[in-house]
């Protein structure tokens, strides 16, 4: 633990597993008898729980006097919110991060997937007939999850007070306000204090690495959104110190997110070639697996994760390029099919 500001700790959690290896939890320290904020919980694993409880008690917080703020529902800021809540903390949340029953990228226990997660596959051209080796691989961690045997990205069901923007949260010395940072995900959320200048911003933009934006549902426009939020960020909070989830804290506010808008233009610009050069429509998956080079199938769960991660990806990229009027979207029994305008 570090205190990288006057009254805010921060604690590194690493993982084995999963596409992201190490996070930072922050926590803030109410003053006597007030309640203090952690924000995110890291990933929902033993080693982190406990390194967690330590740290709770030397800071002498106790449960029912903790506040949580989510920035974003993935598994490695929401692996433990379940468990604290159970023991007594309270939790924030946006509600936009629950609007769907299954994501592409984590495992929603939350709503029951039910037929979902099928229209959701075969969305993106991944069918029982088409492709059944790849639907195995999603029916195989269906049937881990509901059988209780787990699995990295699931993320326990817990109860949350919904946060509005602009909603305050004072502790300690500091008053934050919750801002919107919409792209990484529909409702990622992050707090801003005004006055110090600071900004905890949980995935928007992380030094060295493009932070995913995943498309799981259609016209979503959250590649659209995310370059709208990352604007925003270079004029609001250009002067600011950033404290992301992971990697390490950011002056240069708008080197990196330039960097992270160029980087996915590059992709859309790809992807938009990649139509241009075909004779035929594609679905997400075969677009994907081109854009980044990926065999059709799977050879491992690394490679399986990857493909989720490049589906969704794409997806976003597809979505700015029909939205630029590049790209053409049809539907066929469920499969959406791209196509150049050139076509
Ligand atoms: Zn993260």
């Amino acid at each position: 633990m570090t205190e990288c500001l006057p009254g805010i700790y921060e604690i590194k959690l690493t993982s084995d597993q999963g596409t992201t290896r190490q996070i930072q939890i922050f926590l803030i320290p109410g003053k006597a008898g007030e309640r203090s904020l952690m924000i995110d919980t890291g990933y929902r694993k033993k080693n982190c729980l406990s390194i967690m409880e330590h740290v709770l008690e030397t800071l002498g917080i106790e449960y029912s006097q903790l506040d949580i703020f989510l920035t974003h529902k993935h598994y490695d800021h929401t692996g433990l919110a379940s468990f604290y809540e159970s023991q007594g903390a309270r939790l924030f949340m946006n509600e936009e991060e629950n609007r769907h029953p299954y994501d592409c990228l984590y495992y929603n226990h939350d709503q029951g997937d039910g037929e979902d997660q099928y229209q959701v596959l075969r969305s993106v051209g991944v069918t029982p007939e088409e492709t059944p080796e790849i639907w195995e691989m999603f029916m195989e961690i269906r049937r881990r999850v509901e059988s209780n045997r787990g699995w990295e990205y699931e993320v326990q069901p817990f109860a949350f007070f919904p946060v509005q923007p602009g909603q305050e949260f004072c502790y300690g010395d500091y008053t934050f306000r919750a801002v919107s940072l919409k792209g990484h995900t529909y409702g990622q959320m992050g707090l801003f204090d005004s006055d110090k200048r600071v900004l905890f911003s949980g995935d928007q933009i992380i030094d060295g690495i493009v932070p995913i934006v995943g498309t799981t549902y259609p016209d979503e426009h959250l590649l659209q959104a995310y370059f709208e939020s990352l604007s925003r960020l270079k004029h609001e909070y250009g002067d600011c110190l950033l404290f992301p989830a992971h990697g390490g804290s950011i002056r240069e506010v708008r080197r990196i997110a330039d960097r992270i808008i160029f980087s996915y233009l590059d992709k859309t610009d790809m992807i938009k070639r990649i139509l241009d050069n075909s004779r035929r429509e594609m679905t997400v998956r075969e677009i994907g697996c081109t854009a980044y080079g990926m065999r059709d199938i799977p050879e491992d769960t690394a490679e399986f994760v990857k493909l989720k991660m490049v589906m969704s990806k794409t997806f976003s990229c597809l979505e700015y390029l029909v939205d630029q009027d590049f790209v053409i979207r049809t539907e066929k029994e469920g499969i959406f099919y791209w196509k150049s305008v050139l076509l």
